[in-house]
């Protein structure tokens, strides 16, 4: 079998090899999945319960190896990597507390009529590179607590550790309920449009989402799309300063920034907007974050920095460092229509921008034809959640970020999705409804 580099995005150099699967090899793998699928739907609920918390035992016990190959594939510090596999654990064993809803519609001397849930089938799992296992959280469990079967299509960045998860994962399930491939360009496209996949859970970008969306079309798969984000924070002029700068600051740079939900836009009251500012410099200062995630999103963060440059905005701090680090930016105060503001920079990188009125700031906030997430920071939380209830966006934090939960269920509006994962309403996203009906 031939393989591929991936490369180690602290050193540059190579973490290790994956295999390049061939479209024969993945017809193989569809062919397996779909074998395997009605006797793993068959099976009472409460025996896939079990099994949810079979990985889960499983990924436990392994979690430092699986820590250490997302640290080596993706860049983020072993301990948050620590975070991420523990994530899916969790994520796991609080899925199978899960039920599936049954309705009865009808229920009299004419008829009984009820409406279940059952299984789409063979679910493919298609992640992006900034949490290769956390990503799952939102679909292994839920796809397969539902009845189905599951492909795992990891990124080409960072295919490691969902291949040590899978290899794992054979001791524990069935054969065919997961698999993971993993392959070049080609094969996302193969995947989103194989006739033998009943259903896309796509998490990545805007561009991608709609290509995996014409993709299913022409075997009318579902498709979940969690796309991209440009999360803006409205920061009202009553806030503590010291007490909200280090979350803000944690808002837009964890990760070295590259998480959907982080904040993308801070518009601050320009009561505040000089003490944030320095508060935020002085972080951006102190900080060392991990290295962006591969040479591709570099090249953005570097391209907007170079755009932030050739128009004289006020870049108030950072920039790039060795290798494919970079040193927290901050911008000050640019144009609304600069691309900083309006792209999606999904790295180290923000914009700060100043608002007096906090009209025009909901209206700039919701400017964009992304709606992923926001935030709204204040002391008077019914004036917070005022403003948030105008806000365009599939989740809205107030006096927090990022807060995430396997009951809650998120997804974006307009171009950052269609669908949600988690919660009861994410477990639905994997089943198809039947009714039965009994004439009496
Ligand atoms: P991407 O769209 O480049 O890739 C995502 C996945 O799709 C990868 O596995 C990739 O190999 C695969 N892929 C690439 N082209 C494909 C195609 N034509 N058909 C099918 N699959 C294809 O995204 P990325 O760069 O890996 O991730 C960053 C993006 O993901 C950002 O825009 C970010 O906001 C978004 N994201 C969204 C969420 C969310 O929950 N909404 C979460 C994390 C990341």
């Amino acid at each position: 079998m031939s393989t591929f580099s991936v490369i180690n995005p602290a050193t540059s150099e190579i973490a290790g090899e994956a295999p390049d699967c061939t479209r024969a090899e993945l017809d193989a793998m569809v062919a397996a999945a779909r074998g395997a699928q009605p006797g793993w739907a068959a099976l009472p609920v409460d025996e896939r319960r079990k099994y949810l918390h079979a990985i889960a035992d499983v990924i436990d016990a392994n979690v430092a190896e699986l820590a250490r190959l997302v640290t080596l594939e993706q860049g983020k510090p072993e301990s948050v990597a620590t975070e991420e596999v523990a994530g899916l654990s969790y994520w796991l064993r609080e899925t199978a507390k899960l039920d599936l809803p049954v309705t009865v519609n009808q229920d009299d001397d004419e008829r009984r009529s009820v409406t279940e849930h059952v299984p789409m089938g063979v679910v493919a799992a298609i992640t992006p590179w900034n949490y290769p296992l956390g990503q799952l959280s939102f679909k292994l469990g839920p796809a397969l607590l539902a009845g189905n079967t599951v492909i795992v299509k990891p990124s080409t960045f960072t295919p490691l550790s969902s291949l040590r998860l899978g290899e794992l994962l054979r001791d524990v399930l069935p054969a065919g309920v997961v698999t993971v491939v993993t392959g070049g360009d080609d094969l996302g496209p193969w995947v989103s449009r194989h006739p033998g996949i009943d259903k896309i859970s796509f998490t990545g970008s805007t561009r991608t989402g709609r290509d995996v969306m014409a993709g299913a079309g022409a075997s009318l798969s579902r498709v979940t799309l969690e796309l991209g984000g440009n999360d803006a924070a409205i920061v009202l002029p009553d806030v503590d300063v010291d007490e909200v700068a280090g979350k803000l600051f944690w808002a837009a740079f964890s990760n070295a920034g590259q998480i959907c939900l982080a904040t993308k836009r801070l518009y601050l009251h320009t009561d505040v907007y000089d003490r944030i500012a320095a508060r935020l410099v002085e972080l951006a200062g102190k900080t060392k974050l991990g290295p962006v995630s591969n040479h591709r999103q570099y090249d953005t963060v570097i391209d907007l920095l170079r755009d932030c440059r050739d128009n004289g905005y006020d870049i108030l701090t950072g920039g790039p460092a060795e290798g494919l680090f970079v040193r927290p930016i901050l911008i000050g105060n640019p144009p609304e229509d600069a691309r900083i503001v309006q792209e999606e920079q999904f790295g180290p990188i923000l914009p700060l921008l100043k608002f007096d009125d906090v009209e025009d700031a909901i209206q700039r906030a919701n400017a964009v034809e992304y709606g992923l997430g926001a935030s709204v920071w204040s002391a008077d939380p019914d004036a917070a959640l005022a403003v948030a209830r105008r806000l365009e966006a599939g989740t809205v934090w107030v006096n927090e970020v990022m807060h995430l939960s396997p009951l809650v269920p998120f997804g974006g509006l307009k171009q950052s999705g269609i669908g949600v994962e988690s919660g009861v309403a994410g477990l639905l996203e994997f089943t198809e409804r039947r009714t039965i009906t009994v004439k009496r």
